[in-house]
């Protein structure tokens, strides 16, 4: 078995919990052994939060 590390794709939609089967079960027992794309996902989540925060301090964009 491969080791590979995350695509930036699954990583992006794992952040931003769209992540589906089949790929999800393996993203995850990855990311319990991996932390390099643990971080990679914090990251994401953290952008992701911060544009979040942008929406609500703007109002939608209407
Ligand atoms: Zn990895």
């Amino acid at each position: 078995m491969q080791t590979a590390h995350l695509s930036e794709e699954i990583i992006e939609q794992f952040a931003m919990g769209k992540l589906q089967e089949p790929e999800l079960a393996p993203a995850e027992e990855h990311l319990l052994v991996c932390q390099r794309c643990r971080d990679e996902v914090e990251l994401i989540v953290l952008i992701v939060a911060g544009l979040r925060d942008e929406v609500v301090r703007h109002g939608p964009l209407v």
